[in-house]
This record gives structure tokens, C-alpha cells and sequence, in this order.
């Protein structure tokens, strides 16, 4: 069984007089930052000046210095920017301006499970990876809520690691939904398989399989787009707020019998033999060097791959229907 920490498990106080550096001020680094502050703790964002998130930064009101001075003073370092670039980041910036004894945060274990960083033995190396994207965090924290999220211990060098972890989830306000205590490798594995099977790449496919399969038997494009791609925010909501039971519950008969006795001419054993072999090469660090080189060679094919999805039929149509949503 996963621990799970409520608001009254934890204490704000392991805090207080820590001043806490944000490393990055974007889609996590913000959020974060942000709701920090307004609980009350000591924030100075770390970016770098004349980039765009440091004006960002000050215009939302918040201690602003580059990134070496941030970390110099920090107790606790949030690495807050993109996984590709935290380890020149770390090596170059980060670690020789670090205090003995600091703790070094991350939202996802990328960097640590695969040994792009090493930190010293001194500090304390903990995750706090809230469990949506930044702008909805944030969204539940100025509701009085919070979304849920991980905390993992790495390592622990004050004994109070774990403490701080908790501290910083109810800074974003977690504690309020539950935070479920991990490890850096479960996250960090199931994390990338998520994304990869199931959330992003899975959902992806299915959706465009979905729509060719009507294209070529003769459907007009709005259609299969209404079908197969706007309907699927309403199912995936019965879902999250009721499970899947909820969902069944909720459409007809016909679609409930049809879905049952359907679904697996769609997600096979083959599919799910393609689900086993993404895991193992996540597990063995191979898409980790894949994309670590795809990284390193500019995000060609990543371009080419983004700019042919644009292309497809699925996206002008959408464009043009999701055009006739837009509130005026
Ligand atoms: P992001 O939005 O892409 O980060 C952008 C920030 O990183 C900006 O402040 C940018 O500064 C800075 N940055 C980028 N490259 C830099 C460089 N070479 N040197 C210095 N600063 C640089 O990142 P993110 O999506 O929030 O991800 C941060 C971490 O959170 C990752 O570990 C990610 O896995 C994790 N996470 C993300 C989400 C999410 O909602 N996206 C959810 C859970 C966990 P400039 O303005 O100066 O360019
Ligand atoms: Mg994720």
C-alpha cells in the first residue's frame, strides 16, 4: 500500500527561515513558485537574465536573480526546467553554488534515475511532482484546493528529508488532495510509460485510427472528428471523477454493450505485447539514450515528426470546428 499524506500530517514549519530557489520559471517553476509564496515561504526564482521568464518572474512580483546567486543562499533547489537540460545545468551552475547540507528538489526523477546527475553525498535529494500540468496546480490553489502529487526520498543527508518533500507538496497546496509517498524509479518508470502507451502516444493513435478508419469507409471528416476526437474529453471526465464504472453508467446500453464486447479487436495482445516493450526499453535506459541523442542532435526528427502532425486532416479540420466553440 502507497502512504498518503493529508494537510494534517504535515508540517509547514520544517520551512520556516529555509529560503527556497526555483530553478526555471516555466510551466512547473511558476506554479510552483507562485503558490509557495503565497503560503507564506521564502521564494527567489533562479532563470536567467534575458530570457523570457525572468521579466515573467518580476512582473509577478517575485524575488528575481540568476541562477548561480539563487542557488548560493538556497536551503532548498528546485530543479524546475526542462529534463534535457538539467544536467549541463547542474554540472555548470548548480552544484558549485550549492550549500552543504542544502536539499535538491525535482518534479520527475529523469535526471537522477539515469545517473545524468550526481549529487554529493551533503545534501539531501527529494521530489515533489505534482500530478497535472502547472497552470491547473495553480488553478486549484487560488480555489483553496490543491491536485495531488508524489513525494519520493533519493536521499538523505539532513534526516529531514522526507519532511521537507511533504512540506513543499502542502506549500502547492497537495496536501489538501493527498500526496502518495514514492520512489524515484517508480515515478520516474511509470511516468514515461504513462505518457508513452497510454496518455500522449497511446491516445494519440488511437484517436487517428480511429478517424482513418472513417475517412476511408466514406465519413466526412466533422463527423469522425466529432466522433472520435471532441467526444473524448466527456468520456475521460465520467472517468476521472467516477472511474470506469461511472462512465458505463452513464452512456446507453448500446454503447456500454458495444464498448464491452468491442474493445479488444482494438487493443489486442499484440498492442499489448507493443505496451511491454516500451517498458522494457524505458526500463533499460534505451529510450533514455535515444532521446538523450535526439536531443543532442538539435530535436530534428522531432520537428519533422511535430510539423507532419499539424499536417494531418484530423488537425485542419479540427482547427476550423474548435473555431466555432470559441466564446465571443
Ligand atoms: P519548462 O516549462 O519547459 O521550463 C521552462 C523554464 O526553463 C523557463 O524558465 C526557461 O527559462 C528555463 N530554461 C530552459 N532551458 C534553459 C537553459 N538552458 N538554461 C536555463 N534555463 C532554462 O519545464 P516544465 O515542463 O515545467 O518541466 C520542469 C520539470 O517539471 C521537469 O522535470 C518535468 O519533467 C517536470 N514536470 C513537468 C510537468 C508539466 O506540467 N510540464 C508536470 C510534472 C512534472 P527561459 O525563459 O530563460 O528560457
Ligand atoms: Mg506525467
Amino acid at each position: 500500500m502507497v502512504k498518503i499524506y493529508h494537510d494534517s500530517d504535515v508540517d509547514l514549519g520544517v520551512l520556516d527561515n529555509s529560503k527556497i530557489a526555483v530553478i526555471g520559471y516555466g510551466a512547473q517553476g511558476r506554479a510552483q513558485a507562485l503558490c509557495l509564496h503565497d503560503s507564506g515561504l521564502d521564494v527567489v526564482v533562479g532563470v536567467r537574465k534575458g530570457g523570457p521568464s525572468w521579466d515573467k518572474a518580476q512582473e509577478d512580483g517575485l524575488a528575481v536573480a540568476e541562477i548561480p546567486e539563487a542557488v548560493k543562499g538556497a536551503d532548498v533547489v528546485m530543479v524546475l526546467v526542462p529534463d534535457e537540460v538539467q544536467p549541463d545545468l547542474y554540472v555548470e551552475q548548480i552544484q558549485p553554488n550549492m550549500k552543504n547540507g542544502a536539499a535538491l528538489e525535482f518534479a520527475h526523477g529523469f535526471s537522477i534515475v539515469y545517473d545524468l546527475i550526481k549529487p554529493p553525498a551533503n545534501v539531501d535529494v527529494i521530489m515533489m511532482a505534482p500530478k497535472s500540468p502547472g497552470d491547473m496546480e495553480r488553478v486549484a490553489y487560488l480555489e483553496g484546493f490543491g491536485v495531488p502529487a508524489l513525494v519520493a526520498v533519493e536521499q538523505d543527508a539532513s534526516g529531514n528529508a522526507k519532511a521537507i518533500a511533504l512540506a513543499l507538496a502542502k506549500g502547492i497546496g497537495s496536501t489538501r488532495a493527498g500526496v502518495f509517498e514514492t520512489a524515484f524509479e517508480f515515478e520516474c518508470k511509470s511516468d514515461l510509460f504513462g505518457e508513452q502507451a497510454v496518455l500522449c502516444g497511446g491516445v494519440t493513435a488511437l484517436i487517428k485510427a480511429g478517424f482513418d478508419t472513417l475517412r476511408e469507409g466514406g465519413y466526412p471528416a466533422e463527423i469522425a472528428y466529432f466522433e472520435v476526437l471532441h467526444e473524448l474529453k466527456l468520456i475521460v471526465d465520467l472517468i476521472q471523477d467516477g472511474g470506469l464504472m461511472r462512465m458505463w453508467q452513464v452512456v446507453s446500453n448500446t454503447a456500454e454493450y458495444g464498448g464491452l464486447t468491442q474493445r479488444d479487436k482494438v487493443i489486442t495482445e499484440e498492442s499489448k505485447k507493443g505496451m511491454k516493450e516500451i517498458l522494457a526499453n524505458i526500463e533499460s535506459g534505451k529510450f533514455m539514450e535515444e532521446w538523450r541523442a535526439e536531443w543532442r542532435n538539435g530535436l530534428h526528427n522531432l520537428k519533422a515528426m511535430e510539423l507532419s502532425e499539424g499536417e494531418e486532416e484530423i488537425e485542419q479540420v479540427g482547427e476550423g470546428i474548435r473555431s466555432l466553440f470559441e466564446r465571443r
